[in-house]
């Protein structure tokens, strides 16, 4: 499966909406992934193929791939892999197949707030 050779020129990347936010200074989550959901239900050029290697990348169903191969198949803006409601309860149907962009979104980070805004999230 070929990567996108022009990803450093998409925009930066979505979370996962499965792990906590890392913990704020009382120990607590910021945010729970699994009750939002936002950054995998954004745009359909979030979640793009960049820094994986062909063996990362052929393990990822291909019905969840989008047709030019170039990142998660979405519908509309959501990835195809996300299941549930958005802001509620949701998962990724490949947590552990997961793209780079998908792990490098932090919780609390720019674009995760951004993500959340978009959903009506604070
Ligand atoms: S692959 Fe998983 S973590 Fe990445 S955008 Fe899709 S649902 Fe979210
Ligand atoms: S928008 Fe933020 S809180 Fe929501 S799933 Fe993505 S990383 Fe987690």
């Amino acid at each position: 499966m070929p990567r996108d050779a022009d990803h450093s020129r998409l925009p930066r990347p979505p979370g996962a909406a499965v792990d906590f936010g890392w913990p704020a200074e009382d120990g607590t989550a910021l945010f729970d992934c699994q009750a939002c959901g936002a950054c995998c239900s954004y745009s359909a050029d979030w979640p793009r193929f960049s820094t994986e290697d062909d063996a990362q990348l052929d393990r990822i169903p291909a019905e969840l791939v989008a047709a030019d191969q170039s990142g998660m198949r979405c519908e509309g803006g959501r990835c195809s892999a996300l299941s549930g409601q958005v802001g509620r309860h949701t998962a990724c149907g490949i947590y552990d197949l997961r793209p780079d962009v998908c792990r490098a979104c932090m919780p609390g980070g720019d674009d995760c707030l951004m993500a959340r805004a978009a959903h009506g999230l604070t």
